[in-house]
């Protein structure tokens, strides 16, 4: 992409209601724009980064099995008065009338249409085991909206649903999930943390959330500073593997790490003092087993190889996709801006040209683009006519992890600049050296 046939709406100020340097950076970005309380646009680039992190999700969902579908927005009230939580939910759901006077509600969730899918079409033990997702937009009417994209009322989210025939299937999915969560959080150049932690309304005897730890979080947690070393990297995983996933599992939630909501002083006290922290941390995700809470009330049961019918075991897991641009954002910035991780950059590396319109600098920033292109790669061209700083200014606050810079001196002798944005580290080369880095660091993600 060209900047000056995209659209980037750069702030120069500082938004004067942004509270958390995510939020602040969103907006200087342009990557969204507030349309009502906790409800945004996605501009191109946020638009961008937000499509990178589905991909991920749903790239790590279907390796562990998991088949994506799509459901609806709204939903009609009927089916929440089978599980009794139409009125239970409270006000955070949005309620709505259609023309007919039915009522209708945009969905916090999707536990209970899924459950009437699942009855409709699967009758048998044979079907399962089953998971089923979606990533869908979702509507909680929050009470205190804040923090841009962090605690939105309308937010895009995965949530998943496991169909299993015992328990003991039920929480091999809960471990599957477990494990395709830390995978997917450490593409993103992410550490979140499993925590034990609290059901809330969806209800369920077990359940984690992952957090990130950011001073901003609005979670108090409290845990054993092994936990952060710990990392699943590149290991081989076989999801259908009940005793690797149960591993895994263990590994990583054996060591104390809890939210306030579950935190227990006395068994924090176990934990040597000088590895016992307290810090704030950001929910990016929950997993939840619930047993037959849904499928009992609402009649999805199968039937059993003796012949017998029983209501089938669940559970419910979420990622919160829009809340991850924030909360990478929190984990990743300095003063000057965003610093995106590989995984999830809008573009893969920026070119700035030094001398734009002179004919040595603009052709050479022309080569470096069309063979970042032909090596598969996504390059924003800074070709506006502007000054260097202006320029590096923009590149920083948008975060691209690579700058490419051209200009005239360099050129006189071959090369061009190199700029990491992470370490502000620059170095000189050829164009086609600098090509062939960018191209290897993208190779190994
Ligand atoms: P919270 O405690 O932050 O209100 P929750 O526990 O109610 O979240 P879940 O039902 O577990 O949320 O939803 C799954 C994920 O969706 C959460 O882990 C979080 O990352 C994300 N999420 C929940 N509420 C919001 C929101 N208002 N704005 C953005 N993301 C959200
Ligand atoms: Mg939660």
């Amino acid at each position: 992409m060209r900047l000056t046939r995209y659209f980037l709406p750069v702030l120069k100020e500082n938004p004067a209601d942004a509270q958390i340097v995510s939020h602040r950076y969103m907006l200087r970005a342009g990557m969204i724009k507030q349309q009502a309380a906790g409800i945004y646009s996605w501009l191109p680039l946020g638009y961008k980064v937000l499509k990178r992190i589905e991909q991920i999700v749903h790239e790590e969902q279907v390796r562990a099995g998991h088949i994506p579908l799509l459901m609806p927005t709204l939903q009609p009230a009927d089916l929440w008065r089978e599980s009794g939580r139409y009125d239970d939910y409270g006000l955070e759901m949005l309620r709505i009338k259609d023309r007919q006077g039915r009522d209708m509600l945009y969905g916090p969730t999707n536990e209970e249409m899924i459950t009437d899918i699942f009855r409709a079409h699967v009758g048998s033990y044979k079907d399962l085991p089953l998971t089923l997702y979606h990533i869908q937009w979702k509507f909680r009417d929050e009470m205190r909206p804040r923090f841009g994209v962090m605690r939105g009322r309308e937010f895009l989210m995965k949530d998943g649903y496991n169909f299993d025939l015992t328990k003991e299937d039920a929480l091999h999915a809960y471990n599957r999930h477990l494990v395709s969560y830390l995978r997917t959080y450490e593409r993103m150049g992410l550490q979140a943390i499993p925590m034990r932690a609290d059901s809330g309304p969806i209800g369920g005897d077990d359940t984690h959330e992952f957090l990130v730890l950011a001073e901003t979080g609005e979670s108090e947690v409290f845990y054993d500073a092994t936990v952060t070393d710990i990392k699943l990297g590149a290991r081989e995983i076989d999801y259908d593997d009940k005793a690797q996933c149960a591993a895994v599992m263990e590994e990583f939630t054996s060591l104390y790490a809890r939210t306030d909501e579950t935190h227990d002083a006395d068994l924090f006290e176990a934990v040597p003092e000088e590895r016992r922290k307290s810090a704030r941390g950001i929910e990016v995700g929950q997993i939840f087993y619930f047993g037959t809470k849904y499928s009992e009330a609402m009649g999805a049961t199968v039937v059993t190889p003796d012949g017998g019918r029983v209501p089938v075991h669940m559970g419910s897991h979420g990622i919160g996709v829009s809340r991850l641009l924030g909360a990478i954002i929190e984990a990743s910035h300095d003063d000057k801006g965003i610093i995106w991780p590989e995984g999830v950059t809008p573009f893969h590396c920026g070119i700035v040209n030094l001398k734009q319109g002179d004919e040595g600098t603009d052709a050479a920033c022309e080569e470096i683009y069309k063979a970042l292109q032909k090596a598969g790669l996504d390059p924003l061209y800074d070709d506006r006519d502007e000054r260097a700083g202006a320029k590096f200014a923009t590149m920083d606050l948008i975060g691209l992890p690579w700058r490419i810079t051209v200009g005239p001196r360099g050129l006189k002798n071959g090369v061009v600049e190199l700029t990491s944005r992470r370490t502000g580290e620059s170095e000189e080369m050829t164009a086609e050296a600098a090509v062939e880095r960018v191209t290897q660091v993208y190779a190994g993600i």
